[in-house]
């Protein structure tokens, strides 16, 4: 199956795949034999979570087009045995040794059982894998990101900390190596189709839409009380909690606003944001002529799986039906960069780039677990990743090491920091 769409492959993610930035092979210049429905052996990274789940229910929707070979998880074991027992895949991985070794009691010899780290370069790296999709919520999916593109195998993104953290070694790598990064996200799988055949030159804008999460009408006076359950109930989509938080910060939008930069290889500058409350459009892609193209559909995570899964291919599905007099109106509306920093925040670690996205991305989390923990109030999370970026001092160009020591800098940078 791979050796069928050597050649196109070459060609994707639509910038910038080989030789340099802007550079756009079109999908529709691909062989029509490139579109047929092919087997996709897949392993999922992160197969406990939200992400991980819809990915699964995308397989069980396609049992002719996506087989399970590896699953990995974290800490949920029993979770993860009723997916084996169900998915019946060929390797699986826990975080916890111990609960490995009981997973691998149970499952004697039909499935090789993995741990830790270790573990998750052993699924990255499976040999009859196609493609690997990784869902694990924060920095734990780089590494296994990085040994499965030179394993030469296809990856598809949804955990946006790697692109954030380390882009430019992670796209320089899939084009060493020949294999496509396919976008998870809603918002980049949405420009990935409208950028569809069109040549870069012609592109003036990526815009991402943001739904503007639960506290877009709140006034700025009450930020300091948003209490943590508010901030975890977002109004369109259900996600794992660390995004969802994420969402109600923006901070999430501000990371993918780096993951665009690198995914479709184009400066921050034409990288926009737009409010639009509905989650129906998912992102758009203005022209020179001043046209924009918009990918809408109702919100469903299962519809960019699918799409990132079964790539060239568009196959049939029930799942999503988009009804659009029945969802009534479409709003937009610019984001309010006082109330909600973390645009300026991404916008500025991205210009600058080197280590600094890496900062921001750190920071955050660390920020995130202390609101979670009733440390600091929901404002502070942006008064904290914005003092621990004012005190780093960047290294452009950075190598893995050097990503992960300023990540692990910025950590402690944040967890000490007096507000
Ligand atoms: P969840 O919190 O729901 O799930 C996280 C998954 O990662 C779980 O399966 C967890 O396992 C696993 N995990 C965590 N740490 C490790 C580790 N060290 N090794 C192996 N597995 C680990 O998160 P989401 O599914 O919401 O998000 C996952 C990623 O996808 C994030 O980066 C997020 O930003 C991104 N994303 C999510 C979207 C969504 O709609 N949810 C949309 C677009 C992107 P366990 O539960 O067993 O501990």
């Amino acid at each position: 199956m791979k050796d069928g769409r050597a050649g196109e492959k070459a060609g994707m993610l639509g910038w910038s795949r080989f030789a340099g930035p802007l550079r756009l092979t079109s999908p529709r210049q691909r062989s029509t034999s490139a579109c047929r429905n092919v087997m996709k052996k897949v392993v999922l990274l992160g197969s406990t979570g939200s992400i991980g789940t819809s990915t699964l229910k995308v397989a069980e929707d396609l049992p002719d087009q996506i087989r399970l070979v590896g699953l990995a998880a974290g800490n949920n074991g029993e979770l993860l045995l009723k997916q084996t027992l169900h998915h019946r895949p060929e390797a699986i991985s826990l975080s916890d040794p111990r609960q490995a070794r009981e997973l691998e009691n149970t499952l004697g010899t039909s499935t090789r059982v993995y741990a830790g780290e270790e573990g998750l370069l052993k699924l990255a790296t499976l040999p009859s894998a196609d493609i690997v999709l990784i869902a694990i919520v924060g920095t734990a999916g780089l590494q296994p990101a990085l040994a499965a593109i030179r394993a030469g195998k296809d990856i598809a993104v949804a955990s946006k900390e790697i692109l954030v953290m380390a882009g430019e070694i992670v796209m320089n790598e899939a084009r060493k190596n020949g294999v496509r990064v396919l976008a998870v996200d809603s918002e980049h799988s949405a420009i990935f189709q409208c950028l569809d055949g069109h040549a870069p030159s012609s592109v003036r804008a990526l815009w991402l839409t943001a739904s503007g999460g639960p506290f877009r009408t709140t006034p700025k006076e009450e930020f300091a009380a948003i209490a943590v359950e508010r901030a975890l109930q977002h109004p369109s989509w259900v996600m794992g909690r660390k995004i969802t938080i994420d969402s109600a910060t923006l901070f999430n939008k501000g990371l993918e606003m780096i993951e665009a930069r690198w995914l479709f290889d184009i400066e921050m500058a034409r990288v926009r944001v737009v409010v639009h409350p509905q989650s129906v459009v998912h992102s758009m892609v203005e022209f020179v002529d001043g046209s924009m193209l918009a990918q809408l559909s109702t919100p469903d995570m299962c519809l960019p799986i699918q799409y990132a899964l079964t790539y060239p291919a568009r196959v049939a599905s029930q799942r999503v039906q988009t009804n659009l007099a029945r969802l009534g109106q479409l709003t937009f509306e610019d984001p309010d960069r006082e109330r909600f920093p973390a645009l300026d925040l991404a916008r500025k670690a991205g210009e600058i780039g080197g280590t600094l996205p890496a900062v921001l991305n750190a920071a955050n989390e660390v920020a995130v677990n202390a609101f979670v923990k009733r440390s600091i109030n929901f404002p502070q999370i942006g008064e904290l990743v914005g003092r621990v970026m004012d005190r780093h001092a960047v290294t452009a160009h950075p190598r893995l090491e050097q990503i992960l020591e300023a990540d692990a800098w910025a950590r402690q940078e944040a967890a000490t920091a007096k507000l």
